[in-house]
C-alpha cells in the first residue's frame, strides 16, 4: 500500500509547522491506474472531478498523469487550463449558473454540461447547433452515503429530470442542437456498482433520440475506504458490468460511444494527510477533550457530513489506547471525533487525519481570523511546498480600510 510513514509525517511537520495538508502524489498515481487498468478493454475516459482539491500542481500532475478533469465553476476551467490542459480535455459540468459563465466556456473551447432547461434554451438561441453540448439528467435514483451527498434523487436540484425528457427533445429539436453527451451524477461515496448500471438502463432507453451522441457521463461518486475493514468501490467488478451492459446493448443509437467517468474523492481523497498538533488535554467528566491547533475552518467535513476521518497519534504510536474527543480551537463547537480510541495523546503530540485530500483544504475558510493551512506534496520521496501559510497581510488583502 503507498502510503507516508509516521516518522515522515512527524519530520514534515517540524519542517513546515501545523496544521499542515501533505498530499502523497504517488498514492494519486495509484488510484488513477486502478481505474485505467480495469477498464483498459474499453472506451472509458476519466475526468477528475477538481472541486476535490484544485492546487495547480495537483492539476498538473493528474494532466500528466494522461486523466481528463472535470469543473464546477469557470475558475476552475481557468485554473485548469493555467495547468496546461488543453480545453478539448476539460469538461465544465454546470448547475445552476448564469448563462454568461456557459458562454465563456464556449469561448475558450471546452465541453459543456448543462442542466437546465432554461440555460439548454439559451444555449439554443445563442449556438445552435456550432458548438455541441452535453446534457446533465437527473436520474430520479437515490445513491451516496447520505441524503446531504446524494445528488440524483427525485428531490435533487440537479440536472434535468428524466421524467422531463420530452422537453429536452423539444429544445434539441427547436436549435437542431448538437448533444454529444448525456451526463448524470449520482452522488458521492456510491459503494454499489448497480447504481451505475442502473443510470446506463436508463440513459439506454433515451438515448436513441439523440442522433448525435458520442459519449455518455456517468458522473463520479466512487467510495474510498476510511478506516480499516471498509471497502472501496470495486471498480473491476464495475468494469465488468458496465461492459455486460454494453454487451446486452451493442451500440444503442446505432453507433459506438465512449464512457466517461468523473471521479474526485477516489483520486485524491487517501492521499492526502492532514497533520495538526495537540494544544491543550482538558479532562472533565464528560470525556477528555484533546484540542488541536486547527477546526473545522480547516476541515469541515466532520461537522457538516459527520464524515469520518481515521485520527492517528503519529508522536506516541506505542502509547495505550483511551477514549478521546478531538476538538478544534475556534469558537464554535468544532468536534473532529467523539469518543474516539487513540494511542495515548499528550500536549504537544502530533495528531494526523487520514483522508484529507478531497474536500479538506478546499473547503477551508479564514473563520475567526485565523490562517488557511500550507499544503505540500510529497513526489518521488521529495517534499515541495504547494501553498505556504497564510501571514497577517493575507487577512486584510481584499479589505478596503476607511478613514472613519
Ligand atoms: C462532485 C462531483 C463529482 C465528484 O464526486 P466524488 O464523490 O468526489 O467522486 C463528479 N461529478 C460531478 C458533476 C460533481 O459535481
Amino acid at each position: 500500500m503507498t502510503q507516508l510513514s509516521k516518522d515522515h509525517l512527524i519530520s514534515l511537520a517540524k519542517e513546515f509547522g501545523t496544521p499542515l495538508y501533505v498530499y502523497h502524489a504517488e498514492k494519486i498515481k495509484e488510484q488513477y491506474q486502478k481505474l485505467t487498468t480495469a477498464f483498459s478493454n474499453s472506451n472509458t475516459v476519466f475526468f477528475y472531478a477538481c472541486k476535490a482539491l484544485t492546487n495547480v500542481n495537483i492539476l498538473r500532475y493528474v494532466c500528466q498523469l494522461g486523466a481528463n478533469v472535470d469543473c464546477s465553476s469557470i475558475n476552475e476551467v481557468r485554473l485548469a487550463l493555467h495547468a496546461g490542459f488543453p480545453p478539448t480535455r476539460i469538461l465544465y459540468t454546470s448547475n445552476g449558473i448564469a448563462f454568461s459563465e456557459i458562454e465563456e466556456a464556449q469561448s475558450l473551447g471546452v465541453i459543456i454540461n448543462i442542466d437546465s432547461l432554461s440555460n439548454l434554451e439559451k444555449f439554443g438561441q445563442r449556438f445552435g447547433h456550432s458548438y455541441p453540448v452535453g446534457v446533465r439528467l437527473r436520474p430520479n435514483i437515490m445513491a451516496g452515503g447520505n441524503l446531504k451527498i446524494s445528488t440524483g434523487h427525485d428531490k435533487s436540484k440537479f440536472g434535468i429530470p428524466v421524467d422531463q425528457i420530452g422537453e429536452v427533445l423539444a429544445v434539441v429539436k427547436k436549435y437542431n442542437l448538437l448533444v454529444a453527451d448525456l451526463h448524470i451524477h449520482t452522488g458521492s461515496e456510491i459503494k454499489d456498482v448497480d447504481v451505475f448500471v442502473k443510470g446506463i438502463e436508463i440513459l439506454f432507453d433515451i438515448i436513441p433520440q439523440f442522433a448525435d451522441l458520442q459519449f455518455i457521463d456517468l458522473g463520479g461518486g466512487f467510495k474510498v475506504p476510511y478506516k480499516d475493514g471498509d471497502t472501496e468501490t470495486d471498480i473491476n467488478l464495475l468494469a465488468q458490468k458496465v461492459g455486460a451492459a454494453f454487451a446486452s446493448h451493442p451500440n444503442p443509437g446505432g453507433r459506438p460511444l465512449q464512457v466517461w467517468f468523473e471521479p474526485g474523492k477516489f483520486l485524491v481523497s487517501e492521499c492526502g494527510y492532514f497533520v495538526t498538533q495537540v494544544n491543550v488535554i482538558k479532562e472533565t467528566s464528560a470525556a477528555t477533550f484533546v484540542s488541536v491547533d486547527s477546526g473545522f475552518n480547516h476541515l469541515i467535513r466532520p461537522m457538516f457530513y459527520d464524515a469520518y476521518h481515521y485520527i492517528e497519534n503519529v508522536s506516541n504510536p506505542g502509547g495505550a489506547e483511551k477514549k478521546y474527543s478531538v476538538v478544534g480551537n475556534i469558537c464554535e463547537t468544532d468536534t473532529f471525533a467523539w469518543d474516539r480510541r487513540i494511542h495515548e495523546v499528550r500536549e504537544g503530540d502530533y495528531l494526523v487525519f487520514r483522508n484529507a485530500g478531497a474536500y479538506g483544504f478546499e473547503m477551508s475558510s479564514n473563520f475567526n481570523a485565523r490562517y488557511k493551512p500550507a499544503e505540500v506534496l510529497v513526489k518521488d520521496g521529495n517534499a515541495h511546498l504547494i501553498r505556504r501559510r497564510d501571514r497577517f497581510e493575507d487577512l486584510l488583502r481584499n479589505q478596503i480600510e476607511l478613514s472613519l
